[in-house]
């Protein structure tokens, strides 16, 4: 796939996903997407586009999230759920290398690439912008994840409560970075376009019919509407300013009383991508591996120098996750590092909205220049 391709509008309409899935499995993909599971919706793998959630939705609030029974059969009528597609690039855990005891010394075997070809069915725009944002920030290992990769992006007809991309940059209609672009209509029935030649040599492989002007005009009226139900927003001033100018606001203190610090946040954030390295020994002491895990800037080991963490307090810990999100990530990849997909408004078991704080960090400042 290719990031910089700019949108095409939708040429075909696809009464099915069953082909593509289909299509894309006969060409060595391991296809993944959404698919319910205990009551909600995860990512998993695909096996026919039956294992999609047709039929459902889902019921969001700050740390509250339900699975829903629509009243008709959309495969796409829910907002992101608490995986991102960095479960699969980015892994949580990877092993760098094990090394084994032997009489002489030790052997140490560095494990090959997995090789695995992932097709991602379901991308939502919010997460392809977080696919490209990870991709200038991690290394040649992602790179290589991110280009023996087919993606498959769904505009969004159904925002969640929690969602707020409209105002953090983006908006409910895919931007570049998939190979084939859908819209779900009622039916449900696909809209696609081709973005790039591979997904173009794809989609010319099934079924389809052109898509009328009245489709296409069905699609983009359902997408601009999603974007005016977007419920939650962020303030529209400059965050970046806000955040750099409110290093001593009380707000930070009254954040860290409800806070737990138990790095929720910056595990479902799909743009989150601290990782620390650890080692482990088996029982006999003849094993040892050496792992790159995720971590969290919310672990007070998170960071340790010299002797101890500089960062002791949640009020600390909690400032510098929202300051680096939304403030100094523009100084060090040139744009935020938020999408505004809302999973850390729903995951925080706190309810914690980062709406609500940026805009209360506003308040508290606006307040003291009067
Ligand atoms: S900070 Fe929250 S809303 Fe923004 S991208 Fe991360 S999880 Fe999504
Ligand atoms: S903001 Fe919420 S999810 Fe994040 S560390 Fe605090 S309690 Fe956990």
């Amino acid at each position: 796939m290719v990031l910089t391709r700019k949108r095409v509008l939708p040429t075909a309409m696809l009464d099915s996903l069953s082909p593509l899935i289909a299509a894309l499995r006969a060409d060595g993909y391991s296809v993944i997407g959404p698919t319910l599971r205990d009551g909600a919706i995860v990512l998993a793998e695909l096996t026919s586009a039956s294992d999609l959630p047709h039929g459902w939705g889902v019921e969001l609030d700050a740390g509250s999230y339900r699975v829903r029974r629509r009243d008709d059969d959309a495969a796409f009528g829910h907002s992101s759920g608490a995986q991102s597609w960095k479960t699969y690039l980015h892994p949580a855990k990877v092993p760098f290398w094990t090394a084994q005891k032997t009489s002489d010394g030790f052997t140490v075997d560095v494990p090959p690439p997995d090789g695995i070809r992932y097709a991602f069915v379901g991308v939502r725009p919010c997460d392809l912008r977080a696919i490209a944002i990870q991709g200038r920030v991690l290394g040649s290992s992602y790179a290589a994840r991110l280009e023996s990769a087919f993606i498959v992006a769904v505009d969004c007809t159904e925002p969640g409560e929690a969602c707020f991309c409209v105002t953090a940059g983006g908006g409910p209609a895919c931007g570049p970075g998939a190979d084939i672009q859908l819209t779900e209509t009622v039916g449900p029935r696909y809209l696609a376009s081709a973005q790039t030649t591979i997904g173009q040599a794809v989609l010319d492989t099934l079924p389809q019919q052109p898509a009328t002007p009245a489709e296409r005009e069905q699609g983009a009226t359902a997408v601009a509407q999603a974007a005016e139900r977007m419920q939650r927003h962020l303030p529209s001033i400059d965050l970046r300013d806000l955040l750099s100018g409110s290093r001593n606001a009380a707000r930070w203190d009254e954040v860290a009383q409800r806070c737990l610090a138990c790095g929720n946040c910056t595990m479902v954030c799909p743009t989150c991508f601290c990782t620390s390295v650890r080692d482990t020994t088996d029982l006999g002491g003849d094993i040892a591996q050496r792992w790159q895990t995720w971590d969290s800037c919310f672990d007070l080991d998170f960071s340790y120098l010299h002797g101890g963490p500089v960062r002791t307090s949640t009020s600390s810990r909690y400032r510098q996750w929202l300051s680096h999100k939304l403030g100094t990530w523009h100084d060090q990849f040139g744009e935020s590092g938020c999408v505004g997909c809302g999973r850390c408004i729903v995951w925080c078991p706190a309810g914690i909205d980062l709406t609500e704080e940026v805009s209360a960090l506003a308040q508290e400042r606006q307040t003291d220049h009067e």
